[in-house]
This record gives structure tokens, C-alpha cells and sequence, in this order.
């Protein structure tokens, strides 16, 4: 077997996570009283540090920088009556929880998180990601949008060392998802669990959000609300129809919970050939599955190139987004539109890693230029083709990414039809044309859904679309870490949109035109000389 990546029982364990969380749970954002100094630079150790002492120097060291950075502004925005929140953010994971951090930062006040998830289970990386490692840089910047204090590294590096650090090929995916955690933690957010948005109802330019709050219907109203809903948020997982027609105890969807247990011994099929295939495939084959087959539609299987045999494999080419990118959205529609057409046509890369962790197996097999047909249900088994080649399967794994279809997000089902598009705003050159481009949202800089028609639905102008959804608009899978380059954007748009609201020009008026009174003139009274030189 060739040498393989580290597997999650072999990530450094920072420390217990309770003693951590004990730490981590005293800080509270801007609100530090107690003066601590901060570790000198020559204290963040290279070699591993001592778990509890590490604890405390992370959280010494971020009580410091937050007093540095300052006080979370207060809040600003006047309230609107009638109103429950100013900002509701639909998803309490990596994006939901920095934009949340974010419009604090900015002094917008009553913002509320939800997530649909029970505690611990928000967002993907202890779910439905399966790779030891992201398939981003370990470099980029996060969800701390500038503040280093709470940055991966900064967290990663105090608890473990500089070294260890150094050493990192990519970040370990658990150790990810505990940085998360403490960034949540940290930044004192607080996340309404079990909390599902189920539809969006217009109410003037207000939005009523029909929720479902530990399986009981409530009711709010919100000024704006942010989709930071993840990769199925604009239409769902893409599950072609010969896989949707199977018995669905036959097949599971990558976003799904695999049986993998029950998979032991038995022969699997996966359908697609991006990283979440070679992932599900490798874990079906830890599982001790007797055969793995993965089809591929291409004819090959695209993955970072290698510089030279020494040299360790690079992350895939199109994760690791030059800052640039948070530009791409000024781009002209028509490079915007051929940039996603490009990405369309090519074969995504996969990790490395990822690859050789499956093609170590000696009963993995892939299929190059194999669509399966004659897809069917069979005696409790799936049977298909490729050419005159037959299968049976015991089980389908539909490795086959996501979709952006508006109507078939049900949050969107009563306002889906006033949602401009793609389709609607551009008109593609012959041999340009791409549905799935069409069907994306058009947005707005603010990433606002835009109203499809001349008048009407401005409503929308207050649903900001952080999902998959906007990759067309932003040139970026939104979501994806490289793309908090672009929160910056929306959470100034919301902002700037609730500050302008609350305006009141007749308010303005008056008190312009109040005549200007000073204060008593007791302090420098004995020094007037002249009080009326006329
Ligand atoms: C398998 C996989 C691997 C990936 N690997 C990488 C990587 O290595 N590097 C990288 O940069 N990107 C990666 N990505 C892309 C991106 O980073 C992840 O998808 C990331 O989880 C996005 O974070 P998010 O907060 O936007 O969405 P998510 O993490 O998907 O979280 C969305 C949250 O919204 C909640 N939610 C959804 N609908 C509702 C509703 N109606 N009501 C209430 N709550 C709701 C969900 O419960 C969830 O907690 C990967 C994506 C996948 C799928």
C-alpha cells in the first residue's frame, strides 16, 4: 500500500476539548476587563507546548488582541417597530458564523443565528466531509476577516507549536472544525439550534421567516435576511434522475449519511469523480467494502500537478484563490459568464491525497469514459452498464455535486418567480449557452437577490444569497474559505441599507433648523471682553 496522508486519529489533539472550552467560553468579544499581558513573541513555542499552559497562552493572548482591536462598536441601527431582528443569517456554520462576527465588528445590533442542526452538528466538516485534510492552502485567510488573534493559525500554532504548524501539509479537517468551534466560542455568537428556516414570506420590505424551533412552528420578522446555507442552499443536491428513481435505501447522495457499516463486504458504486467520490470511496473501502467502483464521465482524472518527485503535492489549483478574486464580481457579465462556462467544462481537481488515499486499494476500480445506463432495482441490488459491461451493486454512492435550481429550495417556494437570474440579465453568444449558468441568481454587489422585474419584489433587495448560488456572480464557489474575501461586501451592504433606512429627513430638518445654543459661558465668563461688537 502506498504511503498514505495522515489519517483524523493521527492529527496532533491540541487538548481535551472540554478543558478547552472551559478557556475558550470566559472570552467574550471587546468586553475584556481583565489587563493581561500577551505572550511575548518568543513564547509561541516551536516545539508542542504543554496542553494547559498552552490554553491559557491562547487565551491571554486573544483577551490581549481583542483588547487591542477594541470594543464591538454599539449598536446603531434604530430599531423599526413590529420588528423582531434587524438581520436573521440562515446557517450557524463557517460562513453564518463569520458574518456574524462581522456585522457585529460593524455595530449592527439584534442579528440572530440559525441552524437547523442540533449543537456540534452545524456545517460539514464532522458530517458530510470526509477527507483528512482540506483541499484549501493552510494560509488562506478565514472566518476571523482580518483579525489575526482569531485566525487557524493563530489558534493552531499556540496549541501545538510553530513547528507543528510548519509541518502541516494541509489543515487536519477535525482540527478545522474544533478551530470553528472556538472561533464561535470566541467571538461569542450565539446560534439558535434545531432551528430550520422552512419558508420566506414578503411583508412589505420586511421578511416574515416561518421557522420550525425544536419541531414547533414560530414566527418572525426580519429586515434582512442572509442565506449562509451552505452548498445545497440554492437548489439541493444534484442526484440525476436513473439514480432518483432507485429505491432510496439503495443509494445516498455524498451530502447524505452513508451507511458505511453496512457497506462491509459488500460492492459499491459511485457515481462522479471529484474529490467527495475519491473521499466516499476511501472510507467505503476502510469500511472493508469488497469492491469500490468509481465512474467517471471524462476521460481522466484531474489533480494538482507535481512539481518533482521530492516535492510535496501543491493544493489543487482551483482552491487556492489569489486575492484578486474578491474582485471578480466588477468583471464585465460576458468574462463572468465565460469564467463559469470554463469551470464548467473542466474536470475538478482532486486532492492528492484524496486520490491515493482510494487508489491504494487493490479492489478500487475506476471507469474512465463510463456513463452507466440501464440503471435498475434488482432483487435488493442495483444493476447497470457501461457498454456491454454489467454491474450489481449493493449500494450507489451519487458523488454528483450540487445543483442551483431556485425553485427547488423550499425557503424560496413563495418568491422564487420574482428572483431575477442569469438567464434573464445575459444573453450568451452562440456556443456560450450554459442552463445551469442561466439558473443562478443575478445578484447584486451586496449579494441581494435582485427583483426580475422593472418594478416590484423590492423585498429581495433584502435576502443576501452567501451560497453556491452566487458562485456565478462572485467567480468563487461561495462558501468555500477563499470566499469570505468577499463578506466584507455583504456586510457593508447591510449595513449601509440599515443605516440609510433609518434616516428620518424630517427629523434632520428640524434639528438643523433648531437654533444653535452654547453652553453657559461661566468657565471663561471674568476673561469676555467684547460680547456684542456692534
Ligand atoms: C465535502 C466538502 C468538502 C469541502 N472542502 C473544502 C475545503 O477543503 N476547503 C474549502 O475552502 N472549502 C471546502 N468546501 C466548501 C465549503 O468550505 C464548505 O461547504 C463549508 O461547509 C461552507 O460553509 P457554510 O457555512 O457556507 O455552509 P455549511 O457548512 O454547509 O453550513 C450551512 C449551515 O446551514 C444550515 N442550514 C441549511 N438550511 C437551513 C435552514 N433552512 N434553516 C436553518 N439552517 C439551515 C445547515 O444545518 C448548516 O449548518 C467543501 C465542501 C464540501 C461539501
Amino acid at each position: 500500500m502506498a504511503e498514505l496522508t495522515k489519517h483524523d486519529d493521527d492529527v496532533p489533539s491540541p487538548i481535551d476539548r472540554r478543558d478547552f472550552f472551559r478557556g475558550a467560553a470566559a472570552l467574550t468579544v471587546g468586553g475584556i476587563a481583565a489587563a493581561t499581558e500577551i505572550a511575548a513573541p518568543e513564547a509561541q513555542t516551536a516545539a508542542a507546548p504543554e496542553p494547559a499552559a498552552a490554553a491559557q497562552q491562547l487565551e491571554e493572548q486573544t483577551q490581549s488582541a481583542q483588547r487591542w482591536i477594541g470594543r464591538d462598536p454599539a449598536d446603531w441601527v434604530k430599531p423599526r417597530p413590529g420588528v423582531d431582528h434587524n438581520v436573521v443569517i440562515v446557517g450557524g456554520a463557517q460562513s453564518g458564523l463569520s458574518i456574524a462576527y462581522g456585522l457585529k465588528r460593524k455595530g449592527v445590533g439584534r442579528v440572530e443565528v440559525i441552524d437547523r442542526a442540533a449543537p456540534g452538528e452545524a456545517g460539514i466538516w464532522r458530517t458530510i466531509a470526509r477527507m483528512h485534510q482540506l483541499r484549501t492552502p493552510k494560509t488562506l485567510g478565514g472566518p476571523e476577516l482580518g483579525n489575526p488573534a482569531l485566525s487557524f493559525r493563530a489558534w493552531y500554532e499556540t496549541l501545538n507549536g510553530t513547528t507543528s504548524f510548519d509541518a502541516l501539509d494541509r489543515i487536519p479537517r477535525t482540527a478545522w472544525a474544533d478551530y470553528i468551534d472556538w472561533f464561535q466560542q470566541t467571538t461569542g455568537t450565539t446560534v439558535r439550534y434545531r432551528t430550520r428556516l422552512i419558508e420566506i414570506e414578503p411583508q412589505g420590505d420586511l421578511l416574515r421567516l416561518h421557522l420550525e424551533q425544536d419541531g414547533a412552528p414560530r414566527t418572525v420578522t426580519a429586515r434582512k435576511v442572509v442565506l449562509a446555507n451552505g452548498y445545497a442552499g440554492a437548489g439541493g443536491p444534484n442526484v440525476p434522475e436513473f439514480i432518483r428513481a432507485l429505491p432510496p435505501n439503495l443509494w445516498t447522495h455524498t451530502t447524505g449519511n452513508i451507511p458505511f457499516d453496512a457497506l462491509a463486504g459488500k460492492i459499491v458504486g459511485v457515481v462522479g469523480a471529484g474529490s467527495s467520490a475519491f473521499d466516499a470511496a476511501a472510507v467505503a473501502l476502510e469500511s472493508g467494502a469488497a469492491e469500490v467502483h468509481l465512474f467517471s464521465r471524462r476521460s481522466y482524472i484531474d489533480y494538482p500537478a507535481l512539481p518533482s518527485p521530492q516535492a510535496a503535492p501543491a493544493p489543487a489549483p482551483d482552491r487556492g484563490y489569489p486575492n484578486l478574486l474578491e474582485m471578480s464580481y466588477e468583471l464585465p457579465d460576458v468574462v463572468r459568464w465565460r469564467n463559469f462556462v470554463l469551470g464548467d467544462r473542466r474536470v475538478a481537481s482532486v486532492p492528492f491525497d484524496s486520490l491515493e488515499r482510494a487508489v491504494a486499494f487493490d479492489n478500487f476500480r475506476i471507469h474512465l469514459n463510463s456513463s452507466l445506463s440501464d440503471v435498475a432495482a434488482a432483487g435488493g441490488k442495483v444493476t447497470g452498464k457501461v457498454g456491454s459491461k454489467s454491474f450489481s451493486f449493493d449500494h450507489l454512492v451519487a458523488a454528483t455535486g450540487y445543483r442551483i435550481d431556485l425553485p427547488l429550495q423550499p425557503e424560496l417556494k413563495r418568491i422564487h418567480e420574482a428572483i431575477a437570474t442569469w438567464g434573464d440579465r445575459f444573453k450568451p453568444s452562440p456556443g456560450d449557452e450554459n442552463a445551469a449558468g442561466a439558473a443562478h441568481p443575478y445578484l447584486g454587489a451586496g449579494f441581494e437577490f435582485l427583483p426580475r422585474g422593472a418594478t416590484g419584489a423590492e423585498y429581495l433587495r433584502n435576502i443576501h444569497c452567501f451560497n453556491l448560488g452566487a458562485a456565478l456572480s462572485f467567480g468563487i464557489p461561495v462558501g468555500d474559505v477563499p470566499s469570505v474575501v468577499d463578506q466584507p461586501r455583504l456586510i457593508s451592504a447591510i449595513a449601509r441599507d440599515l443605516y440609510v433606512e433609518g434616516v428620518d429627513v424630517a427629523a434632520n430638518q428640524r434639528f438643523v433648523n433648531t437654533p444653535l445654543t452654547g453652553p453657559s459661558s461661566a468657565p471663561y465668563e471674568k476673561a469676555v471682553a467684547t460680547r456684542d461688537a456692534a
